[in-house]
Formats: structure tokens, sequence, C-alpha cells
């Protein structure tokens, strides 16, 4: 048998901290135990029928059975901007300022690739969606973590940012509407991490993967501000809009160099997604607002539910403004991990803890609005018990 040895690069990956969760989670749902699952990220309701519709008609025209066009078709890119346009009022050249991606995971992924050296640095939120980091590692970049506190709305402090650091830096990411806080951004921080990217030459990313889930906040791009379009770039997903985490398709937009960057990389690694999924994709973003807002009173109702609820049995969680997070306190003096683990073994619901996402992230935990009404209303009244 041949030996091998893992590049050492992996050992710089952060490990997984939800193995043994996961372990007892499989223990109790294969013993037929009902468990109420709001660890998940993924939207449990199907893709809109008009998407589908479009990819079943797109598949079986040979046309799009060969190699994508390597930035994304020109017609998903222009609707890409248009729909950029309707939302936020800026206009992008789709021809320069849209890049499409298989996903916004995927973007992620390979920007560090494109823009960090071995010894650059980055800096990425604490708590965060794991990728910024883990793919900055693989680029050789040192990591500056930026916590993310309930004084501060969860938003990064900007000034708590050591000179040298910002100095360093290449690369700065931020993710409004936050995984896994709920919380979201305003005009007025953007525009400071704007300056701040412009005063010490690095590019500002904001993960807009929840842009289009807001309830009481109005929506807002890192492109909006004043020179926003020069330093920044946004990624934008339709996983968790129109239900299509499976798709993997997503765009992003803003500098166009940066976006070049990328597309080097990508050039390289990948050949684009199926040109079927794109024109679906072109659907998704025409479809009526009415049919997006429907899904996002879904989530409100949902989380009033769980903060109501929750609230009532006497555990004050914070009401999220965006996304379908819940970000709360532990209500016990126990870690996330030991709490996460005994409401899964004694209430039999699955919420994820904090720690995962982050040393910051210790002391919370962060619960999913992807199960229907009746189950999170069962999940609080089992919490309840056990409180
Ligand atoms: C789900 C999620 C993504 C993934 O988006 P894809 O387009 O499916 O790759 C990106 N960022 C955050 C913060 C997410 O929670």
């Amino acid at each position: 048998m041949t030996t091998f040895t893992r590049a050492r690069r992996l050992d710089s990956i952060p490990p997984y901290l939800f193995v043994e969760l996961d372990g007892a989670k499989r223990a109790l749902a294969s013993r037929g135990v009902d468990l109420v699952d709001l660890g998940i990220g993924d939207p449990d309701c199907p893709t809109f029928p008009e998407i589908v519709e479009a990819l079943r008609s797109a598949c079986i025209d040979p046309s799009t059975h060969t190699y994508p066009s390597q930035r994304g078709e020109p017609e998903l890119r222009e609707e890409a901007a248009r729909w950029f346009a309707s939302r936020y009022g800026v206009e992008l050249d789709p021809g320069r300022e849209v890049l499409a991606l298989i996903g916004t995971k995927e973007g992620l992924g390979h920007l560090p690739l494109s823009l960090l050296d071995p010894g650059d640095t980055a800096i990425v939120p604490d708590p965060a969606y794991p990728v910024y980091q883990s793919a900055a590692h693989l680029a050789g970049a040192e990591i500056f973590h930026m916590p993310l506190e309930p004084e501060l709305g969860f938003r990064p402090d900007l000034d708590c940012i050591p000179r040298r650091v910002l100095d360093a830096a290449r690369l700065a990411t931020v993710n409004f509407p936050n995984n896994p806080t709920g919380a979201s951004a305003d005009l007025e921080f953007f525009q400071l991490l704007v300056n701040r990217a412009e005063e010490h030459g690095f590019v500002a990313v904001n993960d807009g993967a929840y842009s289009e889930i807001v309830f009481d906040v109005p929506r807002v791009s890192l492109l909006q501000v004043d020179g926003g379009r020069d330093v920044g770039v946004e990624f934008h997903s339709f996983s968790k809009t129109f239900n299509m985490t499976g798709w993997r398709i997503g765009f992003a937009v803003g500098n166009p160099e940066v976006l070049d960057a990328l597309a080097t990389v990508k050039n390289n690694v990948d050949s684009g997604a199926f040109t079927a999924v794109q024109r679906a994709a072109m659907v998704a973003l025409s479809l009526p607002q009415e049919r997006i807002d429907e899904q996002v009173e879904l989530y409100r109702r949902r989380r009033d539910v769980l903060v109501d609820g929750l609230w009532e049995a006497g555990w004050r969680v914070r009401r999220p403004h965006a996304t379908f997070y819940v970000w709360a306190r532990v209500p016990t003096d126990e870690d996330s991990r030991t709490f996460a683990a005994r409401v899964l073994n004694e209430a039999h619901v699955v919420v994820t803890p904090g720690v995962g996402f982050g040393p910051s992230g210790e002391g919370y935990v962060r619960m999913a609005l992807t199960a229907a009404e009746e189950r999170i209303a069962e999940g609080v009244a089992r919490i309840a018990r056990i409180l």
C-alpha cells in the first residue's frame, strides 16, 4: 500500500467542532427519536417552481450542454446588474463589474488566492461563516479576527484594529446581514469600512448571502457608499433567497480589477456554472417582488414564534432584524457545547453551539428558522421544559 502525507496547509484549517454533536444527533435519529432541527442553515422550502420550470426547458436545449462562458452568460450578468440597480440604485457595467460564480462560497474560497500572498493579512469577523478564514489560511495568509459583540449590534469595531494590521491587510471581509448573529449593517458602517480600505489599501468585501432576508431594516450595499465601487466587492447568492442551495450559482459585483484577479484563478480551476442553471438564475432575478416578500414573511412569522415563545419561557433572546437565524446567549452557566448537547439530549431540539463559528461565539447558540412554524413552536415548548 502506498503511503501519502496530507499537505501541511491543511493543518492550519480550524477543526470542525460539530463532530460530537453530529454523532449524538445521528444516534438519536437512528433510534427513531423525533428531533426538532433548528441546526440547519439550509432553507426547508423547495426552489420556486418558476425557476425549476426554467431549468427544465433550458436543459433540453443542447446549446446549454457545452462549456459555459467563463465570466457567466452575458444575459445573466445583465440581469444581475438590473437586479442590483433595482435594489440599490447603483448602475453596474455587466461586462466588467459582474462575475458569475459557482455559488458564493466558491467565490469567497477563491478570492484570497487571487489577492493574498503568503504572509499577507486577511481581516475576518469572529464569529463567522468559516470559509473566510479557511480560504485565507489556504492562501498562506495571516488572519486578524474582529470580534462581533452585542454592544455594537454585532458589527465589528473598526477602530480597534491596530494600525499595523490595517497596513498589512490586503483583504477585509464582513458579512451583512450576518450569519450567525442575524445582525445588519447600515450605510454609515459600510462608509467607515470603505474609508479604512482606501486609507490602508485593502479590498473590502461584503458577503451578501442574506441580502434579501431583511425584516425591519433597509437593504444596504457596500457599493452604495462613496468609494465602495473602487475598493469593494460584494457577493450575492441565490441559495437563501430562492431556496437554491443545491444549484450552485451566485455572482460577485464591484471593483473590476479584483473581479479580473478572481476570474484568473477561476479560469485555472473551474469552467463556470452549467449554462442551464445560469438561465434559471436569470428567471430567479426577474421574479415579482411579491414572491420574495412571501418567503420573507414566512421567516418573520417563524422568528416571532421562536423569540416570543422563548421570552415567555424566560429566555430573553434578541429578535434579529435580518437573516433566518436567532443568536441567543446561553441562559445557563454552561458553555455553548455543553448547553447544546443538553438541549439535544433532554429536549430533542438541535441548536448549534456558537463556539463552532469562532471563539467569540462562545456563550451563544444559533437557532435556524428553517423548520415549519408548528415545529418551531414544538421546539420552544420542549426547551421551556428544561430551562
Ligand atoms: C449559506 C451561506 C453562503 C453560501 O452561499 P452559496 O451561494 O450557496 O455558496 C455564503 N455566506 C454565508 C454567510 C452563508 O450563510
